[in-house]
């Protein structure tokens, strides 16, 4: 019996077990063979000459576990259940414990178009997992389907490992795609200052001189695209088929006007040698959902997230949840997280307050966002959460 397992060894799991580790019995699971979840591909340049290492910062979060805490990997679990503890089942056995920490992180979402299930499509996550982490190439020069903050930082990180990126754009619009110009201009513009880097700052800044013109901006956007330090970003282009026999050979992509519909005659094949799908991320909520626990939508935070108090306090008894599951965020949210679920299992309120206070800080401040209206998602679920008779503090 363990005081506490928590589920998912990135970022916000690995903190939780740094600070209960030293009072309590703790067990961390994860299905990767590796700790840090997906801290392990992020490599950017934050301010000039500060780099956030991912890498190197689940390697430290590791280094600070592994004696005190018991670390099961490459072990997934499967199925949870609450009769006064918790009962976890693994492919690795069962295990029962007090408390409980859901820290599963986000999933991506894919974008499906003809041609995607040639061999060298894959998502902007396995790329960057690829790229940074196992340090092998997804190929030469690539295509990124999909305009949004994710899809510009891997876009960059490719830049550094020498890939070149020829184009960045929109899918062709179908019943599941339908991003449209002006949704890309949006993401654009909602980068502003807070894009992780300078030539994202730049492409933010193209989009935040076309703002006065309002219902021209979209128009105003150079029909071919901006290039922001050699990543070509298009919102008027549309990829409508991933092209090759064995393998991927290269794109079509053509024009669109103002509003996102194809202009006829104007398609042309960009040479390739792979394709990253990026639709953007949601919170993996699959073992939240086998309690039964209650889930909001929330566009904002990426989709259903489990209800919540601001403190990471589930409607169970000792159930707590941390990191992206609660709202997609960066890294370092993640990981305050995680701290404030520890210090509310160990009834710490001095310290779960200042670490509330820091989440709040981070996310005034964040260099990497992924959605402008993030905030008015989490105070959705704080005003679920007061609704239930719950204490939005706690
Ligand atoms: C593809 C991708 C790229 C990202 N890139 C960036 C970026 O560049 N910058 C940035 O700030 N943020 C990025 N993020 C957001 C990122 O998720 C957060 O930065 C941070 O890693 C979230 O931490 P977490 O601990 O909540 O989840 P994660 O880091 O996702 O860790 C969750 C862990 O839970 C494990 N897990 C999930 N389900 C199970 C199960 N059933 N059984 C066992 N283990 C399980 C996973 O294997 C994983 O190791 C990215 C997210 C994704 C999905």
């Amino acid at each position: 019996m363990y005081d506490t397992i928590i589920i998912g060894a990135g970022p916000a799991g690995l903190s939780a077990a740094r600070i209960l580790q030293h009072s309590q019995k703790v067990l961390i699971i994860d299905e990767y063979f590796h700790p840090g979840g997906r801290l392990l591909g992020q490599l950017y340049e934050e301010e000039k000459g500060s780099w956030w290492n991912g890498l190197k910062m689940a390697d430290e979060l590791y280094e600070d576990t592994k004696e005190k805490t018991e670390i099961k990997l490459s072990t997934s679990v499967y199925n949870v259940e609450f009769d006064e503890t918790y009962t976890v089942y693994t492919t690795n056995g069962n295990f029962k414990s007090e408390h409980l920490i859901i820290a599963t992180g986000a999933r991506e979402k894919s974008t499906p178009l003809p041609g995607w299930d040639l061999p060298g499509v894959m998502t902007v996550g396995a790329a960057q997992v690829l790229t940074n982490f196992s340090r092998v190439k997804p190929g030469d020069k690539g295509v990124i389907v999909g305009v949004n903050p994710l899809s510009m930082v891997i876009g960059l990180e490719l830049g550094y490992a020498d890939i070149e990126v020829a184009k960045i754009c929109l899918p062709q619009e179908n019943l599941i795609n339908s991003d449209t110009p002006r949704e890309a201009l949006n993401t654009l513009m909602s980068l502003g200052k807070s894009a992780p880097s300078k030539p994202l700052s730049l492409a933010a800044g193209i989009a935040e001189t076309a703002r006065p013109f309002h219902s021209t901006a979209v128009k105003l956007f150079p029909k071919n695209g901006v290039k922001a330090m050699g990543m070509p970003i298009s919102i008027k282009e549309k990829i409508i088929r991933i092209n090759g026999t064995e393998k991927v050979e290269s794109v079509t992509v053509q024009k669109t006007d103002a509003a996102g519909t194809l202009i006829a005659d104007t398609d042309r094949v960009i040479d390739c040698d792979f394709v990253c799908l990026s639709d953007g991320l949601a919170p993996l909520n699959e073992i939240a959902s086998l309690l039964d626990l209650k889930h909001i939508y929330s566009e904002a935070l990426g989709g259903y997230v489990p209800l919540h108090s601001e403190k990471m306090q589930t409607e169970l008894p000792n159930l707590y949840v941390a990191g992206n599951i609660t709202g997609i965020e960066n890294a370092k949210i993640a990981i305050f997280q995680g701290e404030l679920a520890a210090h509310q299992i160990l009834n710490n309120e001095a310290l779960s307050l200042n670490t509330l206070t820091k989440i709040n800080n981070e996310r005034k401040h964040a260099k990497v966002k992924f959605h402008k209206d993030l905030d008015d998602g989490k105070k959705m679920v704080q005003n679920f959460w007061s609704k239930l008779g719950k204490n939005p503090s706690q």
